[in-house]
């Protein structure tokens, strides 16, 4: 179960980084180059967020906001450059529920998204809570329970956890974690992510050999197991 979430967006580099992001937060991401397919994917099934770049080839982002506010409700966030200024007013002015600018801060729009997906749905728990069997993992507060109990993790160990568990079954190179991570480490070495990593699995209770949350992949990396 996760947030669907509609990307509209001609740039190739910008639908990746989305993708990417709001993938990690647990996130389902569809995306379209421009607004005549969005509106096939949006009959297909409603998202429950739509982020639409304003500068579309054919027919525009502001055509295609309209378009969507005659027949739902869903939150739309436009993701515009400075140029279209004007249009993000017009944007607001039909219906669109926020706005950010390129570039943008990739943890100030997936905070923008989550908001907008708690403002449309204030009792949905897709947001904020990832739930594997007996663990609970907060990505709001950035807390874990595991049985019940809260974990005690140190920062960098509630990093890895929410990375990994962000997508379940994907295999993270160390190299991939390290890049993700490597602001927040004060010694960035492949290393590093290994002994954090064991610390977590110690507190998540995992058996090295029979791990219920996090796999070695053997010469390639680590997974959340699905
Ligand atoms: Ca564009």
């Amino acid at each position: 179960m996760s947030a669907r979430i509609l990307v509209v967006e001609d740039d190739d580099g910008i639908a990746e980084l989305l993708t990417i992001n709001l993938g990690r937060e647990g996130m389902a991401v569809e995306r379209c180059r421009d607004a005549e397919s969005a509106l096939r994917a949006i009959a297909r099934e409603e998202p429950e967020a739509i982020l639409l770049d304003l500068g579309l080839p054919g027919v525009d982002g502001l055509d295609l906001c309209r378009a969507v506010r005659r027949r739902s409700r869903t939150p739309i966030l436009i993701v515009t450059s400075r140029r279209e200024e004007e249009d993000k007013v017009r944007g607001l002015e039909l219906g669109a529920d926020d706005y950010v600018t390129k570039p943008f801060g990739v943890r100030e729009l997936v905070a923008r998204v989550k908001a907008l997906l708690r403002r449309a749905d204030p009792e949905s728990p897709l947001t904020k809570m990832r739930v594997f069997g007996p663990l609970e993992i907060d990505t709001e507060r950035k807390t874990a329970v595991l049985d019940g109990q809260p974990v005690d993790l140190t920062a960098m160990e509630y990093r890895l956890l929410e990375l990994l568990s962000g997508a379940p079954g994907r295999v993270f190179s160390r190299g991939q974690i390290l890049d993700q991570l490597k602001d927040d480490l004060d010694a960035p070495f492949e290393r590093t992510i290994d002994s954090h990593l064991a610390r977590l699995r110690r507190k998540l209770g995992d058996d090295a050999r029979d791990p219920r949350f996090v796999d070695t992949v053997r010469g390639l990396g680590y997974r959340f197991k699905a």
